[in-house]
């Protein structure tokens, strides 16, 4: 089967969404994520969610490169993206990968239509940075596993069906060589999720408790105790999907606030220089993205190279932010031009969530010693 030219599909895809009337995100949580599940059920019916994975999967069967048009596409046509997003760009790519053919036809179709959310528990109050530390275990118990433990800064687990896992099996070997991956069903018994408010004011990620959790062996992921594999794989999914998201997300934000600027008053040199300022940062994230893009459509798996991605993203992203949310932001509003629902808060809610950069899937320091250690070959400290 021949497949579509990426021109064809940008052409497409640009026509679909200009008809599709993509919703406004409220400022509630709540609303907004059942707004955010309707737009991923919307986009899953069209035909534009999982569109490099595979049909069994419930995907399109496309390549990443009809993947990165669309989202491409989404971003400049002022679209959300969907609210399944640990699922679509952290978990899915390493169930399509590891899974059995049961977990990859039963989980992933409803992974991808938004019908189930996923959660990756993987961070603990002791085992963030060092997250092989984790202490969250799983004893066999005939055709189950038992899981107790805690898990904490969970996006979405109060929402999710369903949970990735990672568990200590065993406890006798080397900290990465005892790690299983489950995948968790998150209304088993024994499972409590309490949501954790941010600075955001948005309550998006919980501490999560398993008290003698039944887990059938089938939702083991790969094969017992070779989980750690596997999360690297997952890490690696999350620092590449996400950075090439971000690249456009940042660029739209930054014509959005310029044009934002236009539109007030004859600008003074200090809002000028803020605006070179982010500009500059963009470009750097441009050429670093380009290497980006070639890896992740030369499909070559995880690497160092992920973390200098991650670092220069977190750097343009908090500078980006900064700028515009001191020239824009709630106290410099500029009278009558303020959209509805999180858009009206929108620079100072992502000058705040921009902080969280540096330290989700995996803080700036760690990704410095990545650096150092993975890809200049400098000795562990
Ligand atoms: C918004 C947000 C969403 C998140 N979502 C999830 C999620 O869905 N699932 C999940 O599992 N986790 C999630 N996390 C957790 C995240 O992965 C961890 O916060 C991160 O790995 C850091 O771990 P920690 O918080 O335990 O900090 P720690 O590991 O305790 O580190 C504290 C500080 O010490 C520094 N540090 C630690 N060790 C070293 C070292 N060896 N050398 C130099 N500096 C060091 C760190 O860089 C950091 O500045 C989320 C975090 C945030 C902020």
């Amino acid at each position: 089967m021949t497949v579509e030219s990426l021109e064809d599909f940008r052409t497409r895809a640009r026509s679909w969404l200009s008809d599709a009337e993509p919703p406004e995100v409220p400022l509630d949580l709540d609303e907004r994520f059942a707004v955010l599940r309707r737009w991923q059920q919307t986009l899953f019916e069209a035909g534009w969610v999982g569109l490099a994975w595979s049909p069994e999967a419930g995907g399109g069967g496309l390549t990443h490169a009809h993947q990165l048009v669309f989202v491409e596409e989404l971003v400049r046509a002022r679209a959300p993206q969907p609210v399944g997003l640990i699922g679509l760009e952290v978990v899915g790519p390493s169930i399509d990968r590891y899974g059995t053919d049961w977990q990859r036809r039963e989980l992933l179709p409803r992974m991808l239509s938004g019908e189930d959310i996923w959660c990756q528990g993987f961070s603990e109050p002791g085992a963030g940075s060092d997250l092989a530390s984790l202490r969250t275990r799983a004893v066999a118990d005939g055709d189950d596993y038992l899981v107790s433990g805690q898990k904490i800064w969970t996006s979405w687990a109060h929402e999710a069906q369903w949970c990735a896992l990672l568990v200590r099996t065993d406890p006798s070997v080397r900290k990465q060589a005892g790690i299983s991956y489950l995948l968790v069903d998150m209304t088993s018994p024994g499972i409590t999720a309490r949501p954790i408010r941010q600075m955001t004011g948005d309550r998006e990620f919980c501490e999560v408790f398993f008290d003698e959790v039944r887990v059938p062996r089938r939702n083991l992921l790969g094969a017992e105790n070779e989980g750690w594999a596997i999360a690297t794989h997952t890490l690696g999914s999350e620092r590449g999907a996400a950075t090439l998201r971000r690249r456009v997300e940042l660029d739209v934000a930054l014509e959005d606030a310029i044009d934002e600027l236009r539109g007030s008053r004859t600008p003074s040199d200090r809002v000028l220089a803020a605006i070179g300022r982010a500009h500059v940062a963009m470009r750097v994230l441009d050429a670093q993205t380009r290497q980006t893009t070639a890896r992740l459509l030369a499909d070559t798996g995880p690497t160092p190279l992920d973390s200098v991605d991650k670092l220069v993203l977190n750097h343009v992203e908090q500078t980006v932010f900064a700028e515009i949310a001191g020239l824009l932001g709630p106290l410099r509003a500029v009278p009558g031009s303020r959209p509805a629902g999180l858009r009206a808060d929108r620079w100072a809610h992502e000058h705040l969530y921009s902080r969280a950069a540096s330290i989700y899937g995996g803080s700036a320091q760690i990704q410095r010693t990545i650096v150092a250690q993975r890809l200049l070959g400098l000795p562990r400290g």
